[in-house]
């Protein structure tokens, strides 16, 4: 796959789904804006030519507005935009209220809330030069829910979904495309509490799989649908999850 012609900024590139990403772009020819809040970048990253990487809080508004705002004013601006980042934080219905809002809000502000400013500065940028590519990472919490400690997440997520959608519907005719993926358990810090308290085993059980999927399989999608092959199935979520559920 040649992605040379893309330059792509992808949130959470230090670990994880977004490290995957990342390696998987930059393999395939595609220049990297990759964004972490404390963790380093592989030296892989650090040390390649095509990778730049940015240290920012997506919590802080004002952080957004003078490390990522900018790119999209730059000459040489992301045509490819992935909204990888988030937060899996729980929060049980019967804590004292403030404590509940604050896992509401800051939950909204890092899943939903962030990536959607991020794709208003980028859409703004591809209306004026008819072309961009929108992928958000959701969930699988979008469609099935899930457990009552981590509804803010879930809610965050199928917020993201929405978002996607319009903006699939109303910037089709700019040359625009936007997809969300909805990831089951995939192996990565954010799944390892729950693996390390449930166990492989359990969490696999009713999945078609006996394994819980790799970031790395994520990454093929992602470089996939950056590619541009599959324009036309905009606004469609691609569910990637061993087939714990299929629709
Ligand atoms: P992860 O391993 O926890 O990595 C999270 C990444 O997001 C890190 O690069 C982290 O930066 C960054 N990040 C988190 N909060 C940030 C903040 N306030 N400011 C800046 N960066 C921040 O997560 P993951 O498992 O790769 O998940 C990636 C995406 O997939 C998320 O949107 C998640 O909801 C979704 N997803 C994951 C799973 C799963 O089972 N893993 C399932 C469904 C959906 P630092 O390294 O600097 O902290």
């Amino acid at each position: 796959m040649d992605l040379s012609d893309k330059k792509v900024l992808v949130t959470g590139a230090s670990r994880g789904i977004g490290k995957s990403i990342t390696g998987k772009l930059l393999d395939n020819g595609a220049a990297v804006i990759g964004t972490a809040r404390n963790t380093s970048f592989p030296k892989a990253f650090i040390d390649h030519d095509s990778f730049r990487g940015i240290y920012v809080d997506l919590a802080q508004t004002g952080d957004l507005i003078n490390k990522l705002k900018v790119l999209f004013q730059e000459e040489e601006a992301p045509n490819v935009l992935v909204n990888n980042a988030g937060i899996f934080e729980d929060a049980d219905f019967d804590i004292e209220d403030n404590s509940w809002l604050d896992n509401w809000d800051r939950t909204q502000q890092i899943n939903l809330r962030t990536p959607a400013l991020l794709s208003k500065w980028a859409l703004n940028r591809w209306s004026n030069t008819g072309d961009g590519l929108l992928i958000n990472i959701a969930s699988r919490a979008a469609y099935r829910g899930d457990t009552q400690e981590y509804a803010s997440y879930a809610a965050s997520k199928a917020g993201l979904v929405a978002f996607t959608k319009s903006v699939a519907r109303d910037f089709g005719k700019k040359g625009i495309a936007a997809y969300s993926i909805a990831p089951g358990f995939i192996k990565t810090d954010m799944a390892m509490d729950s693996i390390e308290v449930y166990g492989e085993e359990y969490l696999t059980e009713g999945m078609a799989f006996d394994e819980i999927t790799s970031p790395e399989e994520v990454a093929e999608l992602v470089a996939f649908l950056v590619s541009g092959k599959v324009k036309h199935m905009t606004g469609a979520t691609f569910h990637i999850n061993g087939g714990s559920y299929m629709i």
